[in-house]
């Protein structure tokens, strides 16, 4: 079963503090559906221009990544140019380029419409409803969203809610978004906006998930270095998609959510060893393995 993915994509510049890199294959449905294709197949639905290197579409496709859903215009590729400070967390944007992206409405081709599982990577949340327009009832929709839109596009997001099973979104967002300083009331807050579960992401310090009586906090993995920080957020989500699309059976459960959770932050923890989506290219079963175990060992304790 695929699991459908929308989102940007992108040629991305990054810049940390030891390092820069132009034009790297970015964007958050690249980011989300090359994590996502770690557990399940992906119909991709995204636009880029006739620049578009042919080497990205052929890893991509190499991934189990149907490109069918992906639309090729004449004219540039979104860009976004970034710069992260010493402490790799915090960034800025340096540069956005719309190019293709400025007019893109996301179509979906015949067979996509009846995809149970749902990733609406970050996007303008008006584009992320469009997608739903097309579709017959999802089993699940996963939302992820970005400060930019809570600041420019509130009630658009807010009516999305409505139609999500799932929000992913950061400590610093869910805070802007709620007006709460406490993550346990934003939680709770967005739960009541619409979705069933809420994922809070704390960077370096892990995740929270919310259910409705249920509560999980996902640690994250002690990385000695960091690279490139940048689409993290977006291949944890896709993981997380993946993983419940490969293991559907039944009901979507608080369980099944929270092994998603953690091979979310597995996927995310290797995507920041390297730049743009280097280090997913190498990554194996094994290692994904190997750090789920690692996870699970570093929460445990012994009953008293
Ligand atoms: P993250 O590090 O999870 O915030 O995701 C970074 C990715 O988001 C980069 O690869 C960018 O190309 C992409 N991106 C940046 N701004 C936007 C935007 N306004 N809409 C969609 N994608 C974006």
């Amino acid at each position: 079963m695929s699991v459908l993915i929308v989102g940007s994509i992108a040629l991305d510049t990054v810049k940390t503090p030891v390092e820069e890199h132009a034009d790297l294959l970015g964007g958050s449905a690249s980011y989300s559906a090359v994590g996502a294709s770690f557990f399940s197949p992906v119909n991709l639905v995204g636009v880029v221009g006739d620049d578009f290197p042919k080497e990205h579409i052929e890893y991509l496709k190499s991934r189990r990544i149907d490109l069918d859903g992906l639309q090729i215009v004449p004219g540039k590729t979104f860009r976004w140019s970034g710069e992260y400070m010493w402490d790799l967390n915090t960034r800025e944007t340096r540069s956005v380029e719309l190019n293709v992206f400025e007019h893109f409405t996301p179509t979906l081709p015949a067979n996509y419409a009846n995809a149970p599982y749902v990733l609406l990577a970050n996007i303008a949340p008006k584009l992320q409803s469009h997608v739903l327009d097309q579709m017959s009832r999802p089993k699940f929709v996963i939302a992820d969203t970005m400060d930019l839109w809570i600041s420019i596009a509130k009630e658009d997001l807010t009516a999305l809610l409505k139609r999500v099973d799932m929000l992913i979104l950061n400590d610093g967002e869910a805070r802007q978004f709620t007006g709460e300083t406490s993550l346990i009331k934003a939680g709770a807050k967005i739960r009541s906006l619409g979705p069933k579960y809420v994922a809070i992401k704390k960077g370096e310090h892990g995740c929270l998930l919310f259910g409705e009586k249920e509560f999980f906090s996902c640690g994250a993995y002690p990385l000695e270095d960091i690279h490139d920080p940048t689409g993290a957020g977006d291949t944890f989500a896709g993981g997380l998609a993946g993983y419940l699309s490969a293991n559907d059976n039944g009901p979507v459960s608080f369980e099944t959510l929270r092994r998603a959770v953690v091979y979310g932050s597995v996927l995310a923890s290797y995507n920041v060893e390297a730049f743009s989506l280097e280090r997913l290219r190498t990554l194996t079963q094994s290692d994904i393995d190997a750090r789920y175990g690692a996870f699970r060992t570093m929460s445990q304790f012994e009953l008293i």
